[in-house]
């Protein structure tokens, strides 16, 4: 060993590289965004304790020595009735279709007494009929009793699907080291697809409406129904650096549109100010935000709503 030989800064070069693509997959509020965000050091999936508030797939990325690790949110998976909600599913299904591994997520506190809940039964029954393995993240440890983690995890451990059995907490981070490592170990062997220094990848327009559409869920809470959606209209760069956002939020009656404006306005104001700061600490400039409230009914039926939020219009 030469005593003054130092590390190296080089990159390691392209035979040394290796690149995973891994779906996050699991029940609605099974906390899959927060893991996202943690995985990726950044926010990049809105959270909100309503159900199904992803509403496309987003990409986050981990870098581990000279692995990168390419991870996507889905939107929840469960049982779909309407057509958007069969649309998300499918775009959950072809986001891990296509992984090299699958991380089923699993909100412990969903099942009674160490039972599953069934969301995730229907994703098991889905593994098992694809022939597909993947590995099981109990997630929220930091919430619930050891006891029934282990009665849940020796359950679904004997539907025999799962390679490998994390106990995680997306909150907090704990065990989320231990996933990266077993999945940085799997990675095949190629490129990066991302600069390293890459946390994500959204469009900005996009997180524009995502980041309204969560501080509008965040303030009007069960009152706005989750069918509420939100698009960018206008995005206008300024000389002087900053950026001016036209934003509107769709609801389907005259009822939720008075709702959401709020007594004199108060609450669409309230939703824009905190929407603003937040959007001016992840795009690191000043943001001037409006917003506007408009009734679309039939948003439901309408193919070209499903493209711009990243859905495959389907039956
Ligand atoms: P998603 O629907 O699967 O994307 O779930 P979200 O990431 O939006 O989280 C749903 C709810 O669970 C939110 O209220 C989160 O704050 C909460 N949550 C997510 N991860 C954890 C965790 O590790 N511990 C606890 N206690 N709560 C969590
Ligand atoms: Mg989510």
């Amino acid at each position: 060993m030469c005593p003054d030989m130092t590390e190296t800064e080089t990159p390691p070069t392209e035979a040394e590289t290796r690149c995973g693509y891994f779906a996050i997959i699991g029940a609605p509020n099974a906390g899959k965004s927060t893991l996202l965000n943690r995985l990726a050091g950044t926010k990049l999936a809105i959270v909100t304790p309503k159900v199904q508030t992803t509403r496309a797939r987003i990409i986050g990325i981990a870098m581990s020595g000279p692995v990168q690790l390419i991870f996507v949110d889905t939107p929840g998976i469960f049982s779909p009735k309407r057509r958007l909600d069969r649309a998300m599913v499918r775009a959950a299904w072809t986001g891990a279709d296509d992984a090299d591994e699958i991380v089923v997520l699993v909100d412990p506190l969903r099942g009674r007494g160490g039972e599953p809940d069934d969301d995730t039964l229907t994703i098991v029954e889905r593994l098992k009929s694809s022939k597909r393995r993947a590995v099981l993240a109990l997630n929220k440890v930091d919430a619930v009793p050891r006891e029934s983690l282990l009665k849940l995890a020796a359950r679904l451990d004997s539907e025999g699907v799962f390679e490998r059995i994390f106990m995680i907490s997306g909150k907090t981070g704990s065990g989320v080291d231990d996933v990266v490592a077993w999945l940085a170990a799997r990675a095949p062997v190629g490129p990066w697809l991302y600069p390293e220094d890459q946390a994500g990848e959204i469009p900005e327009r996009q997180l524009a409406a995502e980041i309204v559409r969560e501080k509008a869920f965040l303030k009007l809470h069960d009152e706005l129904p989750y069918e509420a959606t939100v698009e960018t209209e206008k995005w206008e760069e300024r000389k002087d650096g900053s950026v001016r956002i036209e934003a509107t939020i769709y609801v389907r009656r005259d009822g939720q549109k008075a709702i959401v404006l709020g007594k004199g306005g108060l609450q669409i104001k309230a939703i824009g100010g905190s929407a603003r700061v937040e959007l001016e600490a992840l795009l690191e400039r000043r943001v001037h935000l409006f917003l506007f409230v408009k009734v679309r009914e039939n948003w439901l039926d309408d193919p070209e709503r499903y493209r711009e939020m990243g859905l495959e219009w389907g039956k």
